[in-house]
């Protein structure tokens, strides 16, 4: 397996911002997956290894694109012209007719034959009941004709290598004939929460306990990312137990995810844990809800320590983790964009850190998209999740929103 350095994560400054974090992951984790060649239906989801090029050009033959009637242009006079129907071509049948100044009744996807280059739509037509048809003047040469190679050409890259495959690229794999596609190994990953507090589902809570949440959320966000997850369950807050489970974990994983116990509390165990297991690089990220990130390598193994709080742990690793898995499986960059929306609440912030607000979605009277603003803030607030369709994007410049102002909006859609 190819490694990574131990400091592919050193950074300088004493605070990144997001973009830094973004663009320091993907310039310095490369591959290090394998690749397997897969059947087509099990595709969707996983990252192309290699250019697909194109065996056969798409169409594959010039086509009809409507019903109608093909004729050459060259054949049609300056005004309506009224011409003897030749033959009749369906979808699915190879017939070649070639007579001069005829018309062929011709249906959508049945091949145009040489020579003929533009149809008639059937709704244009007069079509008498002497086999002949009248054409009216005007049409473009070549309309309603599907040329060979239009959508693909003979040879060509028909999807780039690290595209993350979605059920438009499995369409045109399999208009190409393909059955199989070799993409990149599943990235494995180990998931562990980290927190004296925490129990399972399943066992007994009663205070001081909470059931452990961002586990499921992680592993749930990875298994959409790709990658196969082992579930390492809980780590209590004691730094020789994390460090032993951590050096454990990289003999046998890709990449290392935990949450909790990366602030700078005296039961924050995992930073020390990474240090004498591996090394550590600490990131504090100008984010808000995040900030404390710690990356590091642990025998060569990626490892990313995520904030407690379940919504810090969420925005975070859509910057952090999200990018770092897909370069790790070898994916093309996949920047997240933020889509203008309309503002319907106000807010205050301090300049120099990307916030994000989480907000529902809502068609003004006026037609235009808003924002509404979860009403609460907390970042331990799972709700604000469940009831909100995405995050409010608000970048370093901004200090204020005010209602009717546009603001950029990632749906929760585009992050996994
Ligand atoms: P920490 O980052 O460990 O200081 O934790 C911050 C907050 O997040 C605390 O209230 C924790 O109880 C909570 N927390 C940490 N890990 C989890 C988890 N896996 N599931 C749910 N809540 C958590
Ligand atoms: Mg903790």
């Amino acid at each position: 397996m190819a490694q990574l350095s131990d400091d592919c994560f050193a950074f300088g400054g004493p605070m990144m911002s997001v973009d830094e974090a973004v663009a320091l992951i993907c310039e310095r984790l490369h591959t290090i997956t394998g690749s397997q060649t897969i059947p087509l239906v099990e595709a969707d989801g996983r990252i192309l290894c290699g250019d697909l090029l194109a065996g056969i050009p798409l169409p594959p033959f010039n086509n009809s694109a409507v019903d109608g009637f093909a004729v050459r242009a060259a054949d049609l006079g300056s005004g309506v012209t009224r011409m003897p129907v030749a033959g009749r071509i369906e979808a699915g049948a190879s017939v070649n007719i070639t007579r001069d100044n005829s018309a062929i009744r011709i249906f959508t996807g049945a091949p145009v034959p040489s020579g003929f280059d533009t149809v008639f739509m059937q709704e244009d037509v007069t079509i008498g009941s002497d086999e002949f048809v009248e054409l009216p003047a005007g049409l473009k040469p070549g309309a309603n004709v599907r040329p060979a190679g239009e959508d693909i050409e003979k040879s060509s890259i028909a999807i780039k290598s690290g595209s993350r495959l979605t059920p438009s690229h499995v369409a045109l794999a399999a208009a190409l004939g393909r059955t199989d596609l070799t993409v990149a190994r599943k990235l494995k990953v180990a998931v562990f929460s980290t927190g004296n507090e925490l129990v399972s589902p399943g066992e007994n809570q009663s205070p001081p306990q909470v059931y452990d949440s961002n586990r499921f959320m992680l592993m749930a966000l990875l298994r959409r990312l790709g990658c196969n997850v082992s579930d390492l369950g809980i780590l209590r807050d004691d730094r020789a137990v994390l460090a032993r489970a951590l050096a454990r974990a990289a003999e046998d994983h890709d990449f290392i995810l935990t949450s909790g116990g990366v602030s700078t509390g005296d039961a924050d165990h995992v930073k020390g844990a990474v240090e004498d297991a591996g090394k550590l690089t600490f990131w504090r990220m100008a984010i808000k809800p995040g900030r404390p990130v710690a990356m590091g390598m642990i025998s060569g193994t990626p490892f990313v320590g995520l904030p407690g709080n379940p919504v810090a742990s969420f925005v975070t690793q859509a910057y952090v983790v999200r990018p770092a898995v897909l370069a790790l499986m070898g994916a093309l960059p996949a920047p997240l964009m933020a889509l203008p929306v309309r503002a319907a609440f106000s807010y205050k912030k301090k300049a120099g850190r990307r916030e994000f607000a989480r907000a529902k979605l809502r068609r003004a009277p006026d037609g235009v998209v808003e924002a509404v603003k979860f009403p609460r803030e907390g970042a331990g607030l799972l709700s604000s999740l469940v009831e909100t369709d995405g995050l409010v994007e608000l970048r370093e410049d901004i200090t204020r929103v005010e209602p009717g102002e546009s603001v950029g909006f990632i749906p929760y859609s585009s992050l996994y």
